[in-house]
């Protein structure tokens, strides 16, 4: 059986997932989507980009990479630019497995609904297994969807950590704080909520504003700049990319596992979870399909 295989997103994850798909002899496609260009700061763990890429599309460069790595070979690579929520059930149906490696989630439960719905809508004659991997900084996760047998990505959405529960508490942030993630808080979200954090001249003075607040209240912020401030600002998860490596093995393996017919939907592990941030723990479980689930659901 031709075996075509669809990776979405060419990111941290993207680029270890593409690069581990490659050594599959059983993988004849890879085709790759992703919207974004290279960035200066993708370059410390988006293996497969160079300083000359930079500005330049990530899926049209990734292909170029691991084309490059497989000269000789009879695989085809094909990149898409593009919103992949834009594209229909017809384009998703073509491949054998879908692999995900996105950060955001709304392409996720677009995908996972347009697999579903083939499924359902098919009688079951359409199945395409969907590994989505998740990665926050030391710690990630893996789920394994077969639709229409396992639970889907929508079943496990109360997984996700809420917005207000990764928020610090507005009581601290104001009048006790005790970090430098408080005190850029306040500074960019109370003081001056409608800053400019594009202005470079507007984040000098936000910054020196943070130092200030930082002083009286004897909190260390001499490793603040204007790109941690910003970071804090915008929460964003620092991405490690041995953690992606991990993770993007694991999503080539399940992919693996289930074409060689060595994975049983019904009994087998569909959740894994891994987090390296106290030692290292690596833990997989059955996760069981939610019955008001408003994808899956019969
Ligand atoms: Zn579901």
């Amino acid at each position: 059986m031709s075996c075509k295989v669809l990776v979405l997103g060419a990111g941290g994850l993207g680029c270890e997932i593409l690069s581990s798909l490659i050594h599959y002899e059983f993988i004849n496609e890879i085709h790759v989507i992703d919207m974004d260009t290279i960035q200066l700061s993708n370059l410390n763990r988006q293996f497969l980009f160079r300083e000359n890429d930079i500005g330049k599309y990530k899926a049209d460069i990734a292909a170029k990479a691991i084309l490059e790595m497989i000269v000789g070979q009879q695989k085809k690579v094909v990149p898409y630019v593009c919103d992949l929520t834009t594209l229909d059930a017809q384009f998703f149906s073509q491949f054998q497995f879908v692999i995900s490696g996105l950060d955001a989630i709304a392409p996720r439960r677009y995908t996972n609904q347009i697999l579903v719905n083939l499924t359902l809508q098919s009688n079951y004659e359409i199945c395409i297994p969907f590994i989505d991997g998740g990665v926050e900084g030391l710690k990630g996760h893996v789920k394994t969807i077969v639709p229409g047998f396992t639970a889907c990505w929508e079943c496990s959405i109360d997984t996700l950590p809420s917005e207000e529960a990764s928020n610090h508490p507005m009581c601290t942030v104001a009048n006790n704080p005790r970090s430098i993630e408080h005190i850029v808080e306040y500074v960019l979200m109370i003081s001056n909520p409608d800053a400019d954090l594009d202005d470079y001249q507007v984040c000098e003075n936000l910054l020196r504003e943070c130092q200030q607040r930082a002083i009286e209240y004897n909190i260390d912020s001499s490793t603040l700049d204007i790109k941690s401030m910003a970071a804090i600002a915008k929460k964003v998860i620092p991405s490690v990319s041995t953690t992606n490596a991990i993770i993007a093995s694991m999503c080539c393996n399940q992919l693996m596992c289930i074409y060689e017919d060595l994975w049983d939907p019904e009994s087998s592990s569909n959740f894994s979870t891994v987090n390296g941030s106290s030692g290292f723990y690596i833990y997989s479980f059955q996760y069981d399909r939610n019955p008001k689930c408003t994808v899956c659901s019969i």
